[in-house]
């Protein structure tokens, strides 16, 4: 497989997630709980330049594989990521990521008056519409749009 150029230093083994808009690169961090990874080098090219998008960010874990689980919750920020799984220096995977048809406490439910915003539990969202990214709350009915969506606060 062909061996890629990166601007940020190569890692021996982990995971590459390419293409992030910059914006969205700390929201990135938080989903996939980067701050509590132990043992595992991370690297971050924050704002690089980028042909496909002008600029792009990139994230590189060491030493890390994330389940498709894990992954596919970074559609719901950035949906055109990319996965690249390195071992021993080589490409050996590349993917995307597929938002899933249900999503469970990481989005905050854009109605005030929505039970998931004033007692303590999880929320949850159905994907009616793919393509638009329409997402509506399992509990108050309320759509929103995907591109407009807020992360839940972290818990403390
Ligand atoms: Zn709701």
């Amino acid at each position: 497989m062909k061996r890629e150029k990166f601007m940020v230093a190569a890692i021996q083994n982990g995971t590459v997630i390419d293409h992030i808009p910059s914006s969205k690169l700390f929201e990135v961090v938080r989903l996939l709980h980067l701050e509590e990874i132990r043992g595992s080098s991370i690297m971050v090219g924050y704002n690089l330049k980028s042909r496909k998008m002008g600029h792009k960010s990139i994230i590189k874990v060491s030493d890390k594989f994330f389940t498709d689980a894990e992954l596919n919750l970074l559609s719901v920020v950035a949906p055109n990521v990319t996965l690249c799984v390195i071992r021993d220096y080589e490409l050996v995977e590349k993917k995307c990521v597929t938002l899933p048809d249900d999503i469970h406490s990481i989005v905050r439910c854009a109605n005030p008056k929505c039970i998931t915003n004033n007692e303590p539990m999880p929320t949850r969202f159905h994907v009616i519409d793919r393509n638009a990214g329409i997402l509506r709350c399992h509990y108050c009915e309320k759509e929103q749009l995907l591109d407009k969506i807020k992360l839940t606060e972290p818990k403390s």
